[in-house]
């Protein structure tokens, strides 16, 4: 039986897991990240559906580590966002909102990203890290957690010791579970489908969100003639057009869509995830932290989860750095307490306006529809307000860490 000392476990190796695995490695720290994945699966094209779209604040971080310079090619960025209100598949509404990159201080607003992509060019990086064992197709059998230090027994007889265990394994999350951190779980009775297509009209930069009564539909663009699409509906009627066959499901998307792209064709499976709202009531206890989805389950209606999960990477990653080189207790409450109240405010606000965006926008409820309507007339008039959400959505307002400013540690 082996036996393993660092000073993290990161249990999840998902796009937040292994990079606050690589950023810890790449500054000195041993670590070792447990994923349940095959390592054939993490590079197979037909396992990622998903595409990011990144903010300055994510750009920022990928910057400082390299990893942008191998993605920044297969990228795609957003100049322009149009919301439009719908009220059925067949009416669009004609009040609309637009943002564009007149309001940005760089030449675009975001930069799209499929999964894969990002995925492989983190996983090169960490293989290059002598300090990073990565440990695929492992589950944790026992966690154990005591004032000096963690244990963890994987399914193969393998010990770690670490003076950290982060919990980065999605939701719903076994290592918080086992740590005795309780999660309130809300179910939107949602469900998104995803996926990729190609299009006959170029995209020209522009993302689109329309919202309907059962949820929203975002088309936003690949490299090419090639778009992402997130169909929320509410879930039984999800079913539906998950299981049509795909010529039925392309004409139903495109219905949806009013045809601006023209002729559509898939070029990736179709996934569908069930949406929820997931939040833990705490965030670290002694020796044990959570971070990305596992410390926050939002509703994709503003592409913002990994973005946040990102920045909980930023934040606690410059903690343990700084705390370890004065010397202190990385697993100690002490130290913890710093990142829980850091990400506190940003995380809360996030949860709010997603839940709120979402209640506002889908339904199909006349006043509501006509109030939201005339709200997003005047916002589309108003420069200033235009300019305060884009620069939220950056991900650089309030207390930034510094890697999301393009700073190293
Ligand atoms: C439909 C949809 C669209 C989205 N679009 C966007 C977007 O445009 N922009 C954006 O910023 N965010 C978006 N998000 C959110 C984003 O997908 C998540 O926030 C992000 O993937 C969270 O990453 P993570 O690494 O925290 O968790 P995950 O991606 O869930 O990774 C968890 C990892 O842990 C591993 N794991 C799980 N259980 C165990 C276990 N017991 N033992 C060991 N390993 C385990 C898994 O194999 C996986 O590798 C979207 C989400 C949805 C559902």
């Amino acid at each position: 039986m082996k036996q393993k000392k660092n000073n993290v476990a990161i249990i999840g190796g998902g796009i937040v897991g292994s990079l606050l695995a690589l950023i810890l490695g790449l500054n000195g720290l041993k670590i070792t990240v447990i994923d349940r994945q095959k390592k054939d699966k993490l590079f197979s094209k037909n396992h990622y559906v998903k595409s990011y779209a990144l903010n300055q604040g994510s750009s920022n971080l990928l910057n400082i580590l390299n990893i942008w310079d191998i993605i920044k090619t297969k990228s795609q960025p957003i100049d322009k966002i149009l919301l439009k209100q719908g009220s059925s598949i067949s009416s669009i509404q004609p009040f609309e909102l637009i943002f564009s990159n007149d309001y940005s201080k760089n030449n675009y607003l975001f930069h799209m990203i499929e999964e894969i992509y990002l995925k492989k060019a983190i996983v090169e990086k960490i293989d290059k890290c002598p300090n990073i064992e990565y440990l695929y197709s492992s589950n944790v059998v026992e966690q154990f957690i005591d004032k000096n230090s963690t244990k963890l027994v994987l399914d193969n007889g393998q010990i770690i010791y670490s003076d950290l265990i982060v919990g980065s394994d999605g939701y719903p999350s076994s290592s918080a579970k086992k740590a005795g951190i309780q999660h309130v779980n809300y179910s939107y009775n949602q469900s998104s489908i995803v996926g990729i297509f190609k299009h006959e009209i170029p995209h020209e930069n522009e993302a689109v969100q329309i919202f309907l009564p059962s949820g929203p539909l975002a088309i936003l663009p690949l490299s090419g003639n090639r778009s992402s699409f997130v169909w929320t509906n509410e879930t039984n009627e999800a079913v539906r057009i998950f299981n049509l066959n795909d010529l039925n499901f392309l004409n139903e998307l495109n219905t949806a869509f009013q045809n601006r792209r023209g002729q559509i064709q898939l070029e990736s499976k179709k996934s569908m995830f069930p949406i929820s709202l997931t939040i833990p009531k705490k965030v670290i206890k002694e020796r044990f932290v959570i971070i990305g989805d596992t410390a926050h389950k939002i509703h994709p209606i503003a592409g913002q989860g990994l973005n946040l999960g990102i920045r909980d990477v930023a934040a606690l990653a410059e903690v343990l750095i700084l705390s370890r080189r004065l010397g202190e207790d990385i697993g100690s409450r002490l130290v913890l307490n710093k990142y829980s109240k850091w990400r506190n405010l940003d995380v809360t606000s996030v949860v709010f306006f997603t839940n709120f965006a979402n209640k506002i926008f889908s339904n199909d409820n006349f006043l509501k529809k006509f109030a939201t309507g005339i709200g997003f007339k005047l916002l589309n008039e108003s420069k200033t307000i235009k300019n305060y959400f884009i620069s939220e959505a950056s991900g650089l307002s309030g207390d930034i860490p510094k890697l999301l400013k393009g700073c190293k540690l």
